[in-house]
């Protein structure tokens, strides 16, 4: 264990402060089992004293104009953009995912979260509708104070895909990251210090669901909630928040099938899908961890699959051709590997990987490894093939027609994303609009656009972020009807 791991503390009211308690909770790095950091195990008197501040800044801030907020958004993008570098490392630290994925993606994303929505709340405009004699005025105003909470997959893009259209359209904010990665809301917090944001808009309590989540959700003067996180949690948080009539979004766990069609381009399905399958080690809410396909070409693409997935490079995070690094913690990796055990009880064949990738280096004994792994021969209902498993396992069924695709693909309790692969694009498209999620991308998977609605059905949520959704959650539509001659 390091001795001299940081103390990172909240960040209220314009400054870092220490838990009004004395509990500590030790962040380790997922990768080596290292003590990164320590962060306060904060309670209801840091998150009273958060929503205090968020309050008492409120006023002025929805004053601003949506241009001046936008200018704060602007500024707030060119100071992470200059620490780039440092949220890629902090993230692979903290996460334990590849150094390459956490540049591109983690750090980047975050930069263009705040750039994005910079835009979007300057280009907003309200509607007006025409009566005879009158015309309806829609105002958006600030909801209010906003509970921000994320998980630890994707760290500060998911925190910043929330703060920054939240602030945008005047609101101010109290912030839960997931204790297991706090690190980079550290780093946010560190930048909008520098930027002189006005004290109180943005405001971070580091800790856990329980003993700071869960007041944060029930605290009276909090009237919005963003969650992001398990469907358990989601249910939890829901309920704590429909006694306060509060406004809600969950984005929640997802089950998402790959169907790949006999006339798909193998070329460049089996790369796109083994990354839909094993990207941020299959710990993404959109992989594609059940992989359908059509039985005629179910051998060959089998062969060619396990190939791709037995030659991905599983390692050392900071190693920039690593492809694969660790799982976030030890539970979740024993958690995701009792999955594989299952699997063989319910009548599947581990065909690749299984247990620990090999030749892992000595100092990455103690890390949270797992060799990405593939599973063949399940029924479409068992439990490994409808439940979230969130790791490096998918399971591999073949199908005969497409209406057997969409059916095996709607046969889980979650509706959040999935992909269709296949050279027939209106076959695509139909495929798609028979799958009951939020989101589907034919012929490629996560190729985001930020202005897209992003969220699911079923278990997998309520509610839309992107966008305009995202400035429709983040802000109260009234109308006012002016009469006139
Ligand atoms: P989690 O539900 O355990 O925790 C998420 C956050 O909620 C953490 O900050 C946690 O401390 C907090 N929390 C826990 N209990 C709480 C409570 N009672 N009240 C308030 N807050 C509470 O999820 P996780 O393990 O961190 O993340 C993995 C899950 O997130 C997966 O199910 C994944 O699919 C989902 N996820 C969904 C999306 C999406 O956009 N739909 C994106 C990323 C991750």
């Amino acid at each position: 264990m390091s001795e001299d791991a940081p103390e990172l503390l909240n960040f209220i009211d314009g400054d870092f402060h220490p838990s009004a308690c004395d509990h500590w909770l030790d962040d380790h790095a997922p990768a080596t089992g290292r003590l990164i950091a320590r962060i306060p195990c904060s309670d209801s008197t840091d998150i009273d004293a958060a929503v205090a501040a968020a309050n008492s800044a409120l006023p002025e801030w929805a004053a601003l104009t949506h241009e001046e907020r936008a200018v704060w958004l602007d500024r707030i993008a060119d100071a992470l953009e200059e620490r780039a570098e440092d949220i890629a490392e902090l993230e692979s630290l903290d996460t334990g995912k590849p150094i390459s994925l956490a540049r591109d993606v983690d750090a980047k994303r975050s930069v263009s979260n705040f750039r994005f929505f910079a835009e979007q709340v300057r280009e907003f405009t309200a509607e007006t509708f025409e009566m005879r004699n009158a015309t309806n005025h829609v105002v958006y105003k600030p909801g209010g104070v906003a509970a921000l909470i994320t998980p630890w997959n994707l760290p500060l893009y998911l925190l910043s895909w929330k703060v920054a259209p939240a602030i945008g359209m005047g609101n101010t904010v109290v912030c839960k990251p997931s204790e297991l990665t706090p690190l980079t809301a550290n780093l946010l917090a560190e930048v909008i210090a520098e930027t002189g944001l006005p004290d109180g808009v943005f405001n971070l309590v580091h800790g856990t669901g329980e003993h700071a989540g869960a007041p944060l959700v029930a605290h009276d003067d909090v009237r919005l909630i963003s969650f992001t996180g398990g469907t358990a949690t989601g249910a939890t948080v829901g309920a704590s928040a429909a006694a306060g009539f509060k406004k809600l979004s969950l984005e929640l766990g997802g089950k998402n099938s790959t169907i790949v069609f006999a006339d798909a381009d193998m070329e460049s399905t089996i790369p796109g899908v083994v990354r839909a399958g094993f990207l941020n080690q299959g710990q993404v809410c959109l992989c594609g961890s059940r992989i359908l396909v059509e039985r005629s070409i179910y051998d060959d693409f089998r062969e060619q699959f396990l190939n791709a997935v037995e030659n991905m490079a599983v390692g050392d995070p900071s190693d920039p051709d690593t492809e694969l690094g660790a799982l976030i913690s030890p539970e979740h990796r024993d958690k995701v590997a009792g999955y594989i055990e299952l699997a063989q009880e319910e009548g599947g064949t581990v065909v690749c990987g299984g247990g620990a990738p090999e030749g892992i280096p000595e100092e990455f004994a103690d890390g949270n490894w797992l060799a990405p792994t593939v599973i063949d021969g399940l029924s479409t209902d068992s439990r490994c093939s409808t439940e979230e498993i969130f790791g490096p396992i998918v399971t591999l069924h073949p199908f005969d027609t497409e209406q057997e695709a969409i059916d095996i693909a709607n046969g889980t309790r979650y509706g959040l994303a999935g992909s269709v692969w296949t050279s027939d694009l209106d076959k695509g498209q139909r495929v798609a609009e028979g799958i009951d999620t939020g989101m589907v991308w034919v012929n490629c998977w996560l190729h985001r656009d930020l202005r897209v609605p992003f969220g699911g059905v079923k278990d997998s949520g309520v509610g839309r972020e992107g966008g305009r959704w995202s400035l429709g959650f983040f802000s109260e539509a009234m109308n006012v009807c002016v009469k006139h001659d």
